[in-house]
């Protein structure tokens, strides 16, 4: 651990702003979007330039203490604090620049899907994000990058151009198709393991800014009969469209009849891209098979249907998750999602089902460092959400027992790295497969020998 000295010289030389604690903003600057992270860094270092990320990173490189890095902070394991080290703070790098006429956006490290959405819809542009708008651009991008477009547009990290990274061994480097590729392939998907990228470059594509949802609910007790219909109708559905199930309570919201508000149950959004018309050619098989209990088909803007989730996944509540993927909804994986998902005690736990397929399944697998094959249709993500401890107690078992009880129908042992509360190299390696795995570790032994950088989904260096 550094000797307290060695803090306050680096706090008073700092050219960002550094937090000790007790001192004011401290204890804000340390939570994370999971309330269930409780730790202490030895100092936070707030930065706003690249200068200052390095000047956080030697610290932390000289005197051998944990270095953590929180760009949206949203990371279920809180990767993004450390207890006793130097936790680096990009919250206030979110600069976002758009070139329309190159359809590329520059943006901070520290930048979250809401900054980034609201400056490129100025535009009637977008690129793959996340579905909850106040995750970080960096961690979700870094690890995958799953969304709303993802059919359409691929994933986040297929979509990155270029980064700017600044490395432990003190240099600021760009990472692109024509510099340092090697570390461009191992940032689309490879996590923050190899640097801290201080700006990203995506590609935009032309979106809304008005899109057409339409959602629809069954409740529990038609789980088997839902997820068949859903399955099928998924399959028919033109490529570029936007599908998610969510298992959830239904919310107490105008469009719920109030006898369903809280019920539990699924709901299928199913996000157009074009007119109103076409989206609702599209929808009517819906009503036509399995009358839903209650529906809402609307055009929205693209930024609210970003921000359509937010309210599931408040800032600070308590979590768990464990995720894999499914080649297919298979009627024995139906009977376990329709058996499991009713056993959860928390009314705010989800299960969100994201259906892959279309532009996602366009790269080849070696292209990018994701981990996840290209030929899985679905993410099936178990969370548990609850307000306070003895609930999420209660909920991770459920967790766990459901996620065992689907793993037979799995593809792979692997799973979505994002998605990976509980990251082991075990797991790590079958969701990379062994030789992408193997390459990552190369990379990582190139940029980050000692393998200062480990707080995050760990790639270990290749000895
Ligand atoms: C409510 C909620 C909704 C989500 N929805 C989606 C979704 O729709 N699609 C999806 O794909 N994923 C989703 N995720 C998962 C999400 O992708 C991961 O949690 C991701 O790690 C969040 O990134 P962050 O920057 O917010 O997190 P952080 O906790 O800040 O960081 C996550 C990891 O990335 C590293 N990191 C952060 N910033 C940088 C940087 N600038 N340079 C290098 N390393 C960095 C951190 O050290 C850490 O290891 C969701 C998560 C939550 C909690």
């Amino acid at each position: 651990m550094a000797a307290v000295d060695s803090v306050k010289l680096f706090a008073d030389r700092f050219q960002g702003t550094a937090l000790t604690p007790g001192e004011v903003g401290y204890d804000d600057a340390r939570s994370l979007w999971n309330g269930d992270i409780d730790r202490h860094p030895l100092v936070i270092a707030q930065c706003v330039t690249d200068e200052h990320v390095v000047e956080a990173l030697a610290f932390g490189v000289e005197q051998g203490i944990d270095i953590s890095v929180r760009g949206g902070g949203h990371n279920f394991a809180g990767h993004g604090v450390t207890e006793g080290g130097v936790m680096i703070d990009l919250s206030d790098m979110h600069d976002v620049t758009v070139d329309t006429a190159a359809r590329r956006v520059r943006c901070g490290g520290g930048t979250t899907w809401a900054d980034l959405d609201a400056a490129t819809q100025e535009h009637g542009l977008a690129v793959t994000g996340g579905v909850i708008s106040h995750t970080g651009v960096a961690g979700l991008s870094l690890g995958g990058g799953i969304g709303w477009l993802t059919r359409k547009a691929g994933l986040s990290c297929d979509n990155l151009l270029s980064a700017r990274v600044a490395t432990v061994d003190g240099r600021v480097v760009n990472a692109s198709a024509d510099e340092n590729n090697d570390l461009f392939w191992a940032l689309r998907g490879g996590g923050g393991n190899f640097g801290v990228v201080t700006e990203f470059e995506f590609a935009l594509h032309d979106v809304g800014p008005l899109v057409q949802l339409g959602l629809f609910f069954w409740g529990t007790e038609q789980g088997p009969d839902a997820f068949r219909f859903m399955r099928d109708y998924i399959a028919g559905l033109p490529d570029d469209t936007g599908v998610q199930i969510v298992g959830l309570n239904a919310p107490p919201l105008p469009f719920v009849p109030e006898q369903y508000h809280f019920a539990p149950g699924y709901i299928l959004a199913v996000v157009g891209w074009g007119s109103p018309e076409e989206h609702a050619a599209v929808v009517q098989p819906i009503r036509d098979t399995l009358p839903p209990l209650f529906e809402m088909v609307t055009p929205i803007p693209y930024t609210d249907l970003q921000k359509m989730l937010d309210d599931a996944a408040p800032w600070g509540i308590l979590a768990y998750e464990k995720a894999l993927y499914l080649d297919d909804l298979t009627d024995d994986a139906i009977a376990v999602l329709s058996d499991h998902f009713p056993r959860k005690s928390s009314p705010m736990s989800i299960m969100p089902i994201f259906a892959m397929g279309g532009a996602y399944a366009n790269p080849g697998e070696d292209d990018t460092a994701f981990g996840g094959s290209r030929e899985a249709k679905w993410i099936v993500n178990i969370s548990a959400i609850a307000p306070e401890a003895a609930v999420l107690d209660a909920e991770r078992t459920w967790v766990r027992t459901f996620w065992d009880a689907l793993r037979p129908e799995a593809s792979g042992s692997g799973t979505y790295v994002n998605f990976l509360n509980d990251a082991d190299e075990d797991r790590l390696r079958a969701s990379y497969g062994a030789a992408k795995y193997d390459r990552l570790a190369q990379i990582k032994s190139k940029y980050d020998p000692d393998n200062r950088l480990h707080l995050n989904a760990n790639i270990n260096p290749a000895r």
